[in-house]
């Protein structure tokens, strides 16, 4: 900690025991490190002047001279205001005052120049600004420092106790000069020349006070490299740390059942994206780490068998494997498949979920510890306490968005000596900025390929009013042999209020379509009629499913070609796309038909459009995280990394991630736990625990 930026808040003129309370409240600005590091959210050029004639009420803000030429109170006793009518050369506008008035009556003159400033707003023809900021020409009483004003972001608390914007760019403007020349470098003085990055006490001064366009970019530039380099720092070298303190399993054997399985099982040529996976996967386990990897794909990108290929590797070694899914359903689904393409093997698959019979649990729990079963597949069950593994030497972990940091850990804790290898799948693809940041610790492979032979699924979008259409195309296509899904969205809070929604919706479809056979399932049936209704659809029992969002991930029916999502605007972007994946899996054409209200917002318009647009979900991924912000993308909150970037942007600093991340790699490389004299100040910045609030004891 730097000696002067140590103080205290209430020590710095201006602020004094109640502000020291009130920013300590509601920002946390306990110190002067704290103030200065709390940036503005944006600038107001104060050099640029406008005529009033030129003033329209889209403008942010405007600064006007020229002179009151009358000023009156209207309206009742208790409500009155005060209108100044202000005038330039080109024309007049009003002043308005609801609090103060008749303090401001008595300051207000007339025949002075003024400088005003305020948000500009229009009223009955006439421009107006609400409680403007007043100079009197001559006096320096409001002088803007610098040209650039800083805009802070403040509470209501504050506001209401006047500690508002311009209160805290005054103290910040106040500190600035405090700790001038008294600011000691963060980052060692090699890389600063080698990043050209400006000074840390430059970056913080023209943060709060700009000089100039230029030295602010270059100031933003500093800072935000800065906040991402430290904690891409930090994540590699805690990588770093674990990869040297546990040892992994090594595989070293492609052994008799991986080849096998290759050269008589496999029923399809692998793509490129999965050999490729497969490489990575088996440079990890073969080496002496143990591997947290993280592996994106597509919906039907064919991750399964990426999945079964790795515990085909892990068995050839004499280890057991695990899978573990989200839901019943999906635990189902891999466990058929994967007992299917290991058929003419013989390998011990088994099932675990909440529904195995107790008889049954105990026996396979017997069959685990002494080493019988290979491959356990389940939901999490798996993790329940009672459940011991012989060797257990890799977990693989589907859609993992849904599992929790503090399962993983749990699983890891499943095998004593060493943990076992981790692959975590993930059909939602997550922006890179984010993976790299919010899964930095772990290494990422993506398959970026679907199999050959996939017609890309036809997205439509449909108003309320058009329903018949989408009627007529669903008969055509039952008629065909095709099967459908329709798909209600959660609507409110309260389950029975979804439920009575779904039940409608399926009233409704059963009128509209009498002559076909239609199943239903929903999150509050029992596992059991689930699965069997499922298994009914799945058999071609029935045509049309209605369901809510319970099949959304991993279900494989290749013969439902068609996906009804009714009331689209209700759904977020992965959301739409993943159920958009359960369509497309077989060799007919498939169709997503969005269904929405004629008036849907401007954000669910840019989302259905998108859906319109692209199949790629990692293009989607992008735009999610544009509309809503990194901090609610799906994973992100799930993942317990308390994000907390003051100035770095994971939308728009793309580039300056990689690039700190990249420098970090480097020093890393060379340096691995910081040791050399000049990475003394990395060291130093990586034990404490400042300007990276991030949640470290998260990342497993
Ligand atoms: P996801 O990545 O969504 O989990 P799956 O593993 O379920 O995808 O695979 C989707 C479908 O593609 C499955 O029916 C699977 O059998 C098939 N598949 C996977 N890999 C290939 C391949 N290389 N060639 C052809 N079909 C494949
Ligand atoms: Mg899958």
């Amino acid at each position: 900690m730097q000696d002067i930026l140590g103080q205290d808040i209430k020590f710095l003129p201006g602020v004094g025991p109640k502000r020291a309370e009130i920013l300590q409240k509601e920002l946390g600005i306990k110190t002067f490190y704290d103030l200065i590091y709390y940036y503005p959210y944006k600038y107001i050029d104060r050099t640029k002047f406008y005529k009033i004639k030129d003033i329209h009420a889209q403008m942010p803000y405007i600064q006007v001279k020229g002179k009151i030429i009358s000023i009156e109170t209207v309206g009742a006793a208790n409500k009155e205001r005060l209108v100044a009518l202000f005038q330039d050369e080109t024309g007049t506008m009003e002043l308005l005052w609801f609090k103060g008035v008749k303090y401001q009556k008595e300051a207000l003159k007339t025949n002075v120049t003024y400088t005003i400033f305020g948000k500009p707003a229009e009223f009955n023809g006439k421009m107006n600004v609400v409680h403007p900021e007043m100079e009197q020409e001559g006096t320096q009483t409001l002088k803007p420092s610098g040209l650039f004003q800083g805009y802070y972001i403040t509470t209501e608390e504050m506001k209401k106790k006047f500690v508002n914007s311009k209160v805290v760019n005054k103290l910040a403007l106040a500190l600035v000069e405090k700790v001038r020349g008294k600011i000691k470098e963060s980052i060692p003085a090699y890389l600063v020349e080698k990043m050209k990055l400006i000074t840390l006490e430059e970056a913080l001064v023209n943060i709060h006070k700009p000089e100039d366009t230029l030295t602010l970019r270059k100031a933003r530039f500093r800072l935000k490299f800065e906040e991402l380099f430290f904690i891409q720092l930090k994540i590699l070298s805690l990588k770093h740390q674990r990869e040297n303190k546990f040892k992994g399993y090594k595989f070293s054997e492609i052994g008799y059942n991986f080849n096998t399985f290759y050269k008589d099982y496999l029923p399809f040529e692998l793509t490129n994206a999965q050999k490729k996976v497969i490489k990575e996967i088996r440079k990890d386990v073969g080496g002496t780490h143990q591997m947290n990897r993280l592996l994106q794909g597509d919906v039907g990108s064919g991750k399964t068998l990426v999945a079964l290929m790795t515990m085909l590797m892990a068995i050839d070694n004499g280890f057991q494997a695990s899978l573990m899914a989200p839901t019943e359903i999906l635990a189902q689904q891999h466990f058929t498949s994967i007992s299917n393409l290991l058929s003419g093997m013989s390998l011990n698959v088994k099932l675990l979920t909440g529904s195995t019979k107790t008889s049954e649990r105990k026996i396979l729990h017997e069959k685990l510890q002494n080493g019988e079963i290979h491959i356990l597949i389940g939901t999490h069950a798996l993790i329940e306490d009672t459940v011991n593994f012989h060797k257990l030497g890799l977990v693989i972990i589907d859609e993992q968005h849904r599992f929790g940091v503090a399962q993983r850990a749990k699983l890891w804790k499943k095998n004593q000596l060493i943990p076992p290898h981790v692959l975590v799948m993930t059909a939602t693809p997550i922006p890179r900025t984010l993976s790299m940041t919010v899964y930095g610790d772990l290494d990422v492979s993506v398959i970026d390929e679907l199999p050959p032979g996939r017609k890309p699924i036809q997205t439509l979008h449909f108003f309320e009013n058009n329903r018949k259409k989408v009627v007529g195309f669903i008969q055509r296509k039952v008629d065909e042999g095709r099967q459908v899904y329709i798909v209600y969205p959660l609507i409110s809070e309260s389950e029975k209020m979804d439920f009575k929604n779904l039940e409608e919706g399926y009233r409704q479809v059963c009128e509209t379509f009498p002559g076909y056979s239609i199943s239903m399932i929903h999150g509050r049936m029992k596992a059991a009629n689930k699965d069997r209704e499922m298994q009914r659809f799945k058999n071609g029992e029935t045509q049309i499913m209605v369901a809510t969002t319970v099949i959304e991930v991993g279900v494989d029916i290749p013969n439902a070609s068609i996906m009804v999502i009714e009331s689209a605007e209700r759904f977020g972007l992965s959301q739409l796309h993943q159920l958009r994946g359960r369509v497309g899996r077989g060799a007919e054409q498939s169709h997503c038909i969005l269904m929405t209200s004629y008036k849907i917002g401007n954000e669910s318009r840019k989302r259905i459009e998108t859906m319109v647009r692209t199949n790629d979900g990692f293009e989607i991924a992008e735009v999610d995280m544009k509309l809503r912000g990194p901090g609610d993308i799906e994973g992100t909150q799930q993942s317990g990394l308390g994000f907390d970037l003051k100035i770095a942007n994971l939308v728009k600093d793309g580039e300056i991630l990689q690039l700190a991340r990249d420098t970090a790699m480097a020093i890393l490389k060379e340096d691995p736990y910081l040791e050399d004299e000049k990475n003394k100040l990395l060291l130093k910045h990586i034990l404490s625990n400042k300007r990276t609030e991030f949640n470290w004891g998260a990342i497993s």
